[in-house]
């Protein structure tokens, strides 16, 4: 039987069997070429019960997606954000605002190579009362817990579904759904990675002000901007929020300048000057690809793009780590049309400043 779900929190909903299987709306919550396979998993037997989940198989590292809106509650079964468990490492649970809960086992607890249990695949800043968004990059995949110890389990997101009253039921139908609704996306709207646009383009061509209460493609790109440097302009939404004026601000008190929180030609001179540093210059227009073992100032900076843009390399030093091929890799995997070789050519690049908004995205055709 399949039943609609969601009812808005409150709302009297229908009781449900363990094992039920439900067509609950979902974003997939794996990246690259994961797919949901086939429908046997729940009733799995398994020393303690079923299965009562569905595995999803993907390469370690693979983004993990929140498949709903909601609520980090918790972090390796801890609500206590000072005490995460880490001998538990990798699970989280998200209550959605729905009053339904996804379960993410599994996630990836080694160094990017190895099995040594030694890393934490939890993406950063996720911890128990995280606010997160559908299609948020929550964690990573891995063989954590009792995979660990199964001799030929591959890696895989373990992924539960519970409706309002605690029950678990079958997710199959919901995640089949998903993953059709996201190869469709795929298929209508191919990646875009404009090589003609250059990051900020729109925020250094325009020479208006730009001001408390402006929006557009010139915000969009200013917020990027600052977060990248540092500075918190609240959501990159490109609309001119009170907190991008005090991140204005911010940044023209460092720089010398007049604060007064309007983008003006010194405000735009002063960004204009750090993006032609060769560090970030050379990173948005030179054609050779950066890979693993190089080092430099423009690996540093590689390396601050991925961790923005949710892909944590591990450290922010100049060298091109292993761990920064895997976070490279992880990006690509999530980005449709780029080749998942963890080089970051110049497509991957330009990509990765659309992800963390340097480029407006309208720019796509
Ligand atoms: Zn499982």
């Amino acid at each position: 039987m399949l039943l609609a779900a969601a009812a808005p929190a409150g709302a009297t909903e229908p009781a449900r069997e363990f094992g039920e299987v439900v067509d609950y709306p979902l974003v997939f919550p794996v990246g690259g070429d994961a797919t949901v396979g086939d429908r046997s998993g729940f009733w799995d037997g398994r020393s303690d019960g079923t299965h009562h989940a569905q595995d999803i198989l993907a390469p370690k590292l693979t983004p993990v997606y929140a498949a709903a809106t909601g609520t980090v509650v918790y972090v390796n079964y801890s609500r206590n954000p000072a005490a995460l468990n880490p001998e538990r490492c990798c699970t989280l649970i998200v209550a959605h605002d729905d009053g339904w809960e996804s379960w993410y086992i599994h996630l990836n607890n080694d160094s990017p190579g190895t099995d040594d249990g030694l890393a934490w695949g939890i993406a950063p800043g996720i911890l128990p009362g995280t606010r997160v968004e559908a299609g948020q990059v929550i964690g990573y995949v891995g063989d954590s817990g009792n995979c660990d110890t199964i001799e030929g389990c591959p890696p895989h997101l373990h992924f539960e579904l519970r409706d309002p009253a605690d029950v678990i039921v079958d997710a199959y139908q919901a995640l089949w759904t998903a993953e059709q609704a996201l190869r469709a996306a795929e298929g209508a709207a191919p990646a875009c990675t404009p090589a003609g646009v250059a990051p900020l383009a729109y925020l250094l061509s325009g020479t208006g002000l730009l001001r408390r209460g402006d929006s557009g493609p010139a915000v969009y790109e200013l917020q990027g901007f600052l977060k990248l440097r540092g500075f918190d302009p609240g959501p990159l939404d490109g609309t001119f929020s009170s907190a991008t004026y005090q991140a204005v601000q911010t940044f023209q008190r460092r720089r010398g300048l007049d604060a007064d929180g309007v983008v003006g030609p010194a405000t735009r001179g002063a960004i204009l000057s750090l993006t032609q540093q060769s560090r970030f210059a050379r990173l948005v227009a030179d054609g050779d690809a950066l890979v693993q073992r190089e080092r430099g100032p423009r690996v540093r900076e590689l390396k601050r793009w991925l961790l923005l843009a949710g892909y944590d390399p591990l450290s922010i030093g100049p060298r091109f780590s292993a761990a920064t091929t895997y976070a490279v890799q992880a990006f690509q995997q999530a980005t449709p049309g780029l080749a998942v070789d963890g080089r970051a050519d110049l497509a991957t690049r330009l990509a990765l400043a659309r992800a963390i908004h340097l480029i407006w995205p309208g720019d796509c055709p």
